[in-house]
């Protein structure tokens, strides 16, 4: 994709602060960082969401993942550590090109991730479950 800022940093085009790289993946630091280490692991192909990665692709991420996850916990300072995606503009995502953060947390770094409010009843809860069940036959 010519105009994914991912898959310039991919091609070399773009600098990054490379931590790791396998044939599908590549893992650099945030330049943002919520803490020190936090790292974003991207599969090179461009996708936009996980739903679009190949079942190959997918295992391929996610041993990547988590090798540099490991790295990660073994490197820097951290208490524990949030895994995310953001899916959509409206859950965040600025990049559109599927990553995934792996963020260190320590004690005390005042960050909430999400607050849970939305209160559902009984019946919402089933209905809710029993659509899912009934996506996953498809
Ligand atoms: P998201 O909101 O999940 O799409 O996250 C995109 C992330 O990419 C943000 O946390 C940015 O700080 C980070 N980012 C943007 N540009 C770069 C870049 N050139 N190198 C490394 N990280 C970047
Ligand atoms: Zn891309």
């Amino acid at each position: 994709m010519e105009d994914c800022l991912f898959c310039k940093i991919v091609a070399g085009n773009i600098p990054c602060y490379k931590v790791y790289e396998d044939e599908r993946t590549l893992a650099f630091l945030d330049i943002n960082p919520i803490n020190k280490g936090h790292t974003l692991v991207i599969p090179k192909v461009h996708v936009s969401k996980i739903s679009e990665l190949s079942d190959d692709g997918l295992v391929a991420f996610f041993r990547a993942l988590q090798k540099v996850t490991r790295a990660v916990e073994g490197s820097v300072r951290l208490d524990g550590l949030n895994l995310f995606v953001n899916q959509g503009e409206v859950a965040g995502q600025v990049v559109p090109h599927f990553h995934c953060h792996i963020s260190p947390r320590l004690k005390g770094d005042g960050l909430r991730m999400w607050i849970p409010s939305l209160k559902l009843s009984e019946e919402e809860f089933v209905d809710t479950m029993v659509k899912i069940k009934m996506a996953l036959k498809d």
